[in-house]
Protein backbone atom coordinates (compact mmCIF):
# COMPACT_ATOMS: atom_id res chain seq x y z
CA UNK A 1 0.00 0.00 0.00
CA UNK A 2 0.90 3.71 -0.66
CA UNK A 3 1.09 6.27 1.94
CA UNK A 4 -2.66 7.23 0.81
CA UNK A 5 -3.83 3.90 1.06
CA UNK A 6 -2.35 3.20 3.96
CA UNK A 7 -4.11 6.51 5.78
CA UNK A 8 -7.38 5.40 4.24
CA UNK A 9 -7.24 2.04 5.43
CA UNK A 10 -6.43 3.07 8.89
CA UNK A 11 -9.45 5.02 8.82
CA UNK A 12 -11.68 3.13 7.32
CA UNK A 13 -10.74 -0.23 9.36
CA UNK A 14 -6.99 0.45 11.30
CA UNK A 15 -7.15 -3.66 11.76
CA UNK A 16 -6.51 -3.72 7.89
CA UNK A 17 -3.39 -1.74 7.62
CA UNK A 18 -0.57 -4.27 7.10
CA UNK A 19 1.55 -4.96 9.63
CA UNK A 20 4.74 -5.83 8.07
CA UNK A 21 4.76 -3.23 5.74
CA UNK A 22 7.83 -1.32 6.13
CA UNK A 23 6.47 2.26 5.26
CA UNK A 24 8.19 4.70 7.69
CA UNK A 25 5.15 6.44 8.46
CA UNK A 26 3.38 3.27 9.52
CA UNK A 27 3.07 3.66 13.49
CA UNK A 28 2.49 7.37 13.91
CA UNK A 29 -0.08 7.19 10.92
CA UNK A 30 -2.32 4.36 12.91
CA UNK A 31 -1.17 6.35 16.06
CA UNK A 32 -2.68 9.78 14.69
CA UNK A 33 -5.95 7.83 13.30
CA UNK A 34 -7.10 5.92 16.48
CA UNK A 35 -9.87 7.34 18.58
CA UNK A 36 -7.85 8.17 21.69
CA UNK A 37 -9.83 10.68 23.91
CA UNK A 38 -11.32 9.66 27.00
CA UNK A 39 -14.74 10.24 27.34
CA UNK A 40 -15.43 12.43 30.41
CA UNK A 41 -18.70 10.73 31.30
CA UNK A 42 -20.95 12.81 32.67
CA UNK A 43 -23.59 10.73 33.88
CA UNK A 44 -21.27 8.87 36.50
CA UNK A 45 -19.92 12.47 37.64
CA UNK A 46 -23.27 13.89 38.19
CA UNK A 47 -24.13 10.87 40.37
CA UNK A 48 -21.30 11.00 42.34
CA UNK A 49 -22.57 15.21 42.70
CA UNK A 50 -25.73 13.81 43.62
CA UNK A 51 -24.99 11.44 46.01
CA UNK A 52 -23.09 14.29 47.76
CA UNK A 53 -25.48 16.28 47.79
CA UNK A 54 -28.27 13.75 49.47
CA UNK A 55 -25.85 13.75 51.83
CA UNK A 56 -25.89 17.36 52.65
CA UNK A 57 -29.75 17.59 52.34
CA UNK A 58 -30.38 15.02 54.81
CA UNK A 59 -28.10 16.64 57.12
CA UNK A 60 -29.71 20.16 56.39
CA UNK A 61 -33.27 18.46 57.10
CA UNK A 62 -31.65 17.05 60.75
CA UNK A 63 -30.34 20.17 61.78
CA UNK A 64 -33.26 22.37 61.06
CA UNK A 65 -36.45 20.31 60.26
CA UNK A 66 -36.43 21.34 56.91
CA UNK A 67 -36.75 20.23 53.55
CA UNK A 68 -35.22 22.73 50.57
CA UNK A 69 -37.91 23.61 48.14
CA UNK A 70 -37.50 24.20 44.78
CA UNK A 71 -40.44 26.25 43.06
CA UNK A 72 -40.12 25.61 38.86
CA UNK A 73 -42.25 27.96 37.00
CA UNK A 74 -43.39 26.41 33.19
CA UNK A 75 -45.34 28.65 30.81
CA UNK A 76 -46.43 26.93 27.69
CA UNK A 77 -46.46 23.71 26.84
CA UNK A 78 -42.88 23.56 24.73
CA UNK A 79 -42.75 19.79 24.62
CA UNK A 80 -38.43 19.82 25.23
CA UNK A 81 -39.19 22.11 28.40
CA UNK A 82 -41.64 19.59 29.86
CA UNK A 83 -39.07 17.21 29.71
CA UNK A 84 -36.31 19.89 31.13
CA UNK A 85 -38.68 20.43 33.82
CA UNK A 86 -40.00 16.73 34.34
CA UNK A 87 -36.40 15.72 35.04
CA UNK A 88 -35.27 18.46 37.29
CA UNK A 89 -38.39 17.36 39.21
CA UNK A 90 -36.90 13.51 39.11
CA UNK A 91 -33.41 14.59 40.66
CA UNK A 92 -34.90 16.56 43.12
CA UNK A 93 -36.58 13.95 44.34
CA UNK A 94 -33.72 11.40 44.42
CA UNK A 95 -31.54 14.06 46.72
CA UNK A 96 -34.59 14.83 48.97
CA UNK A 97 -35.29 18.05 47.63
CA UNK A 98 -38.95 18.89 47.46
CA UNK A 99 -40.00 20.50 43.98
CA UNK A 100 -43.28 22.15 43.42
CA UNK A 101 -44.23 22.86 39.60
CA UNK A 102 -46.21 25.73 38.63
CA UNK A 103 -47.60 25.23 35.17
CA UNK A 104 -49.09 28.45 33.29
CA UNK A 105 -51.32 28.32 30.37
CA UNK A 106 -49.60 29.19 27.16
CA UNK A 107 -51.52 32.86 26.61
CA UNK A 108 -50.45 33.87 29.94
CA UNK A 109 -49.12 37.68 30.08
CA UNK A 110 -45.88 39.21 31.32
CA UNK A 111 -48.46 40.95 34.43
CA UNK A 112 -49.28 36.76 35.26
CA UNK A 113 -45.80 35.42 35.45
CA UNK A 114 -44.55 38.31 37.31
CA UNK A 115 -47.48 37.74 40.27
CA UNK A 116 -46.49 34.23 40.08
CA UNK A 117 -42.80 35.51 40.65
CA UNK A 118 -44.10 37.99 43.41
CA UNK A 119 -45.78 34.95 45.26
CA UNK A 120 -42.63 32.95 45.41
CA UNK A 121 -40.72 34.96 45.95
CA UNK A 122 -42.54 36.10 49.23
CA UNK A 123 -44.02 32.37 50.16
CA UNK A 124 -41.29 31.24 53.05
CA UNK A 125 -41.57 28.03 51.86
CA UNK A 126 -39.91 28.54 48.79
CA UNK A 127 -36.15 28.82 49.09
CA UNK A 128 -35.64 28.43 45.00
CA UNK A 129 -37.15 29.48 42.09
CA UNK A 130 -36.86 28.78 38.20
CA UNK A 131 -38.75 30.16 35.66
CA UNK A 132 -38.06 27.55 32.93
CA UNK A 133 -37.05 29.12 29.54
CA UNK A 134 -37.92 29.35 26.81
CA UNK A 135 -40.87 32.14 28.02
CA UNK A 136 -42.98 32.22 25.17
CA UNK A 137 -42.51 35.62 22.63
CA UNK A 138 -45.34 37.53 24.36
CA UNK A 139 -43.84 37.26 28.02
CA UNK A 140 -40.59 39.59 28.96
CA UNK A 141 -37.94 37.55 29.74
CA UNK A 142 -35.63 39.89 31.37
CA UNK A 143 -38.35 41.65 33.47
CA UNK A 144 -39.65 38.17 34.79
CA UNK A 145 -35.69 37.13 35.50
CA UNK A 146 -35.07 40.14 36.90
CA UNK A 147 -38.34 39.95 39.27
CA UNK A 148 -36.57 36.68 40.97
CA UNK A 149 -35.50 37.76 44.41
CA UNK A 150 -31.92 37.38 44.04
CA UNK A 151 -31.19 35.17 47.37
CA UNK A 152 -33.81 32.42 45.70
CA UNK A 153 -32.21 32.80 42.22
CA UNK A 154 -30.85 29.16 41.82
CA UNK A 155 -30.27 29.81 38.18
CA UNK A 156 -28.03 32.65 38.94
CA UNK A 157 -28.97 35.46 36.04
CA UNK A 158 -30.09 37.49 38.35
CA UNK A 159 -28.06 41.35 37.62
CA UNK A 160 -26.91 40.42 41.68
CA UNK A 161 -25.51 37.37 41.35
CA UNK A 162 -24.06 37.60 37.79
CA UNK A 163 -22.45 41.33 39.66
CA UNK A 164 -21.07 38.97 42.32
CA UNK A 165 -20.02 36.50 40.33
CA UNK A 166 -17.93 38.83 38.16
CA UNK A 167 -15.93 40.28 41.36
CA UNK A 168 -15.34 37.15 42.12
CA UNK A 169 -17.31 36.71 45.65
CA UNK A 170 -20.53 34.40 44.02
CA UNK A 171 -23.70 33.48 46.02
CA UNK A 172 -24.72 30.80 43.26
CA UNK A 173 -23.26 29.69 39.99
CA UNK A 174 -24.70 29.54 37.11
CA UNK A 175 -25.70 25.59 36.54
CA UNK A 176 -24.12 24.87 33.33
CA UNK A 177 -20.55 26.87 33.75
CA UNK A 178 -20.59 25.29 37.79
CA UNK A 179 -21.14 21.53 35.87
CA UNK A 180 -18.48 22.01 33.66
CA UNK A 181 -15.63 22.99 36.51
CA UNK A 182 -17.14 20.27 38.09
CA UNK A 183 -16.66 17.69 35.33
CA UNK A 184 -13.12 18.95 34.27
CA UNK A 185 -12.22 19.21 38.68
CA UNK A 186 -13.56 15.59 38.84
CA UNK A 187 -11.34 14.64 35.49
CA UNK A 188 -8.30 15.51 36.89
CA UNK A 189 -8.19 18.90 34.89
CA UNK A 190 -6.77 21.88 36.38
CA UNK A 191 -7.26 25.37 34.25
CA UNK A 192 -4.64 27.72 36.02
CA UNK A 193 -2.54 29.20 33.68
CA UNK A 194 -4.10 26.89 30.86
CA UNK A 195 -5.61 28.75 27.54
CA UNK A 196 -9.41 28.21 27.25
CA UNK A 197 -11.44 28.93 23.91
CA UNK A 198 -14.91 29.42 24.97
CA UNK A 199 -17.09 30.02 22.12
CA UNK A 200 -20.40 31.33 22.43
CA UNK A 201 -21.33 34.43 24.57
CA UNK A 202 -24.55 33.55 25.69
CA UNK A 203 -25.69 34.80 29.35
CA UNK A 204 -26.47 31.31 30.30
CA UNK A 205 -23.28 29.48 29.25
CA UNK A 206 -20.41 31.76 27.65
CA UNK A 207 -19.86 34.71 29.63
CA UNK A 208 -20.11 33.08 33.01
CA UNK A 209 -17.82 30.26 32.11
CA UNK A 210 -15.60 32.77 30.52
CA UNK A 211 -16.01 34.86 33.63
CA UNK A 212 -15.56 32.06 36.45
CA UNK A 213 -12.57 30.42 34.68
CA UNK A 214 -10.83 34.03 34.75
CA UNK A 215 -10.67 34.61 38.02
CA UNK A 216 -8.32 34.46 40.94
CA UNK A 217 -10.27 31.42 42.83
CA UNK A 218 -13.37 29.93 43.15
CA UNK A 219 -14.52 27.09 45.52
CA UNK A 220 -12.37 24.27 44.55
CA UNK A 221 -9.23 26.19 44.67
CA UNK A 222 -7.22 28.69 42.30
CA UNK A 223 -5.83 25.56 40.25
CA UNK A 224 -9.88 25.37 39.09
CA UNK A 225 -9.93 29.02 38.16
CA UNK A 226 -6.72 31.41 37.15
CA UNK A 227 -7.27 30.64 33.10
CA UNK A 228 -6.53 32.78 29.89
CA UNK A 229 -9.62 32.78 28.06
CA UNK A 230 -10.82 33.73 24.77
CA UNK A 231 -14.17 34.58 24.16
CA UNK A 232 -15.58 33.70 20.78
CA UNK A 233 -18.77 34.41 19.17
CA UNK A 234 -20.08 35.22 15.57
CA UNK A 235 -18.23 38.35 14.93
CA UNK A 236 -15.03 36.69 15.78
CA UNK A 237 -12.25 36.55 12.81
CA UNK A 238 -10.04 33.43 12.74
CA UNK A 239 -11.63 31.39 15.34
CA UNK A 240 -10.06 28.10 13.92
CA UNK A 241 -6.90 29.63 14.81
CA UNK A 242 -7.69 30.90 18.39
CA UNK A 243 -9.37 27.40 19.15
CA UNK A 244 -6.34 25.46 17.91
CA UNK A 245 -4.14 27.26 20.29
CA UNK A 246 -5.98 26.70 22.85
CA UNK A 247 -5.91 23.56 25.88
CA UNK A 248 -9.50 23.49 26.87
CA UNK A 249 -12.15 24.31 24.62
CA UNK A 250 -15.66 24.99 25.47
CA UNK A 251 -18.33 24.59 22.89
CA UNK A 252 -21.69 26.10 23.31
CA UNK A 253 -22.95 27.56 19.99
CA UNK A 254 -26.11 25.08 19.11
CA UNK A 255 -24.73 24.52 16.17
CA UNK A 256 -24.55 20.69 15.39
CA UNK A 257 -21.02 19.57 14.67
CA UNK A 258 -19.41 23.10 14.16
CA UNK A 259 -15.92 21.88 15.63
CA UNK A 260 -13.71 19.77 13.53
CA UNK A 261 -10.72 18.25 14.56
CA UNK A 262 -8.65 21.01 12.88
CA UNK A 263 -9.89 23.71 15.53
CA UNK A 264 -8.73 21.41 18.46
CA UNK A 265 -5.21 21.33 19.84
CA UNK A 266 -3.58 17.63 19.87
CA UNK A 267 -4.40 17.14 23.66
CA UNK A 268 -6.94 19.78 24.34
CA UNK A 269 -9.66 18.82 26.76
CA UNK A 270 -12.73 19.16 25.19
CA UNK A 271 -16.07 20.01 26.31
CA UNK A 272 -19.23 20.18 24.10
CA UNK A 273 -22.30 21.86 25.98
CA UNK A 274 -24.65 21.44 22.21
CA UNK A 275 -27.68 20.21 22.41
CA UNK A 276 -28.93 19.86 18.99
CA UNK A 277 -31.82 17.73 17.57
CA UNK A 278 -31.07 16.21 14.22
CA UNK A 279 -32.06 13.45 12.01
CA UNK A 280 -29.28 11.56 13.49
CA UNK A 281 -30.89 12.12 17.05
CA UNK A 282 -28.86 14.43 19.83
CA UNK A 283 -25.57 15.73 18.72
CA UNK A 284 -23.04 18.60 20.47
CA UNK A 285 -21.80 21.37 18.43
CA UNK A 286 -18.21 19.14 18.28
CA UNK A 287 -17.65 16.05 15.64
CA UNK A 288 -17.92 13.90 18.02
CA UNK A 289 -15.77 10.99 16.37
CA UNK A 290 -13.13 13.55 14.26
CA UNK A 291 -12.59 15.68 17.98
CA UNK A 292 -11.57 12.28 19.54
CA UNK A 293 -8.69 11.39 17.78
CA UNK A 294 -7.39 15.00 18.61
CA UNK A 295 -8.69 15.64 21.88
CA UNK A 296 -7.10 13.97 25.44
CA UNK A 297 -10.65 14.31 26.80
CA UNK A 298 -13.47 14.81 25.39
CA UNK A 299 -17.76 14.87 26.81
CA UNK A 300 -20.38 13.17 24.53
CA UNK A 301 -23.42 14.31 23.84
CA UNK A 302 -25.73 13.07 25.41
CA UNK A 303 -24.12 11.99 28.64
CA UNK A 304 -21.76 14.96 29.14
CA UNK A 305 -22.50 19.20 29.87
CA UNK A 306 -26.38 18.11 30.39
CA UNK A 307 -26.50 15.45 33.64
CA UNK A 308 -24.29 18.79 34.98
CA UNK A 309 -26.82 21.24 34.92
CA UNK A 310 -29.00 19.31 36.62
CA UNK A 311 -27.16 18.38 39.60
CA UNK A 312 -26.27 21.95 40.12
CA UNK A 313 -29.38 22.89 40.13
CA UNK A 314 -30.11 20.70 43.01
CA UNK A 315 -26.59 22.35 44.95
CA UNK A 316 -27.83 25.75 44.31
CA UNK A 317 -31.26 25.10 45.93
CA UNK A 318 -29.93 23.37 48.90
CA UNK A 319 -27.42 26.37 49.02
CA UNK A 320 -30.32 28.68 49.11
CA UNK A 321 -32.08 27.09 51.83
CA UNK A 322 -28.74 26.95 53.73
CA UNK A 323 -27.93 30.78 52.89
CA UNK A 324 -31.86 31.53 54.03
CA UNK A 325 -31.90 29.34 57.07
CA UNK A 326 -28.84 31.46 58.16
CA UNK A 327 -30.47 34.93 57.31
CA UNK A 328 -33.89 33.48 59.20
CA UNK A 329 -36.71 33.04 56.10
CA UNK A 330 -37.24 30.49 54.15
CA UNK A 331 -37.43 26.69 54.16
CA UNK A 332 -40.78 24.71 54.75
CA UNK A 333 -41.14 21.95 57.87
CA UNK A 334 -40.94 18.52 57.39
P1 LIG B 1 -27.23 31.04 22.35
O1 LIG B 1 -27.97 30.82 21.07
O2 LIG B 1 -27.78 31.98 23.35
O3 LIG B 1 -25.75 31.52 21.99
C1 LIG B 1 -25.03 30.94 20.95
C2 LIG B 1 -23.69 31.61 20.86
O4 LIG B 1 -22.99 30.99 19.79
C3 LIG B 1 -23.77 33.11 20.55
O5 LIG B 1 -22.90 33.82 21.37
C4 LIG B 1 -23.36 33.19 19.09
O6 LIG B 1 -22.66 34.36 18.75
C5 LIG B 1 -22.42 32.01 18.98
N1 LIG B 1 -22.32 31.60 17.58
C6 LIG B 1 -23.34 31.32 16.74
N2 LIG B 1 -22.85 31.03 15.52
C7 LIG B 1 -21.50 31.14 15.62
C8 LIG B 1 -20.44 30.99 14.69
N3 LIG B 1 -20.66 30.67 13.42
N4 LIG B 1 -19.19 31.19 15.13
C9 LIG B 1 -18.95 31.51 16.42
N5 LIG B 1 -19.91 31.69 17.34
C10 LIG B 1 -21.17 31.50 16.92
O7 LIG B 1 -26.99 29.60 22.93
P2 LIG B 1 -26.81 29.03 24.44
O8 LIG B 1 -25.51 29.47 25.02
O9 LIG B 1 -28.05 29.21 25.21
O10 LIG B 1 -26.70 27.48 24.08
C11 LIG B 1 -25.69 26.98 23.23
C12 LIG B 1 -25.91 25.50 23.04
O11 LIG B 1 -25.79 24.85 24.29
C13 LIG B 1 -27.32 25.12 22.53
O12 LIG B 1 -27.20 23.97 21.71
C14 LIG B 1 -28.08 24.77 23.80
O13 LIG B 1 -29.13 23.85 23.56
C15 LIG B 1 -26.97 24.13 24.60
N6 LIG B 1 -27.16 24.19 26.04
C16 LIG B 1 -26.90 23.06 26.72
C17 LIG B 1 -26.98 23.04 28.07
C18 LIG B 1 -26.64 21.77 28.78
O14 LIG B 1 -26.97 21.62 29.94
N7 LIG B 1 -25.93 20.85 28.14
C19 LIG B 1 -27.41 24.20 28.86
C20 LIG B 1 -27.60 25.38 28.05
C21 LIG B 1 -27.48 25.35 26.68
P3 LIG B 1 -23.36 35.84 18.77
O15 LIG B 1 -23.45 36.21 20.22
O16 LIG B 1 -22.41 36.68 18.01
O17 LIG B 1 -24.69 35.68 18.13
Amino acid sequence: MDCWQQTHAARENPASVDQTSSYPGKLLLLKETRMSAEIIDGKAIAKEIQAEIKTLVANFVDETNCKPVLAAVLVGDDPASQVYVRNKERACKRVGIESQLHRMSADSTTEDVLQKVVSLNTNPEVNGILVQLPLPPEVDEQLVLDAVNPDKDVDAFHPTNVGLISQGRPRYLPCTPHGIVQMLFRSGVQTTGKRVCVIGRSDIVGKPMAMMLAQKNCALGSAMANATVTLCHSRTQGLAEIASSCDILIAAIGKPNFVTAEMIKPGAVVIDVGINRTEDGLVGDVDFEAASEVASKITPVPGGVGPLTVTMLLSNTLAAAQYQTEHSFGASAV
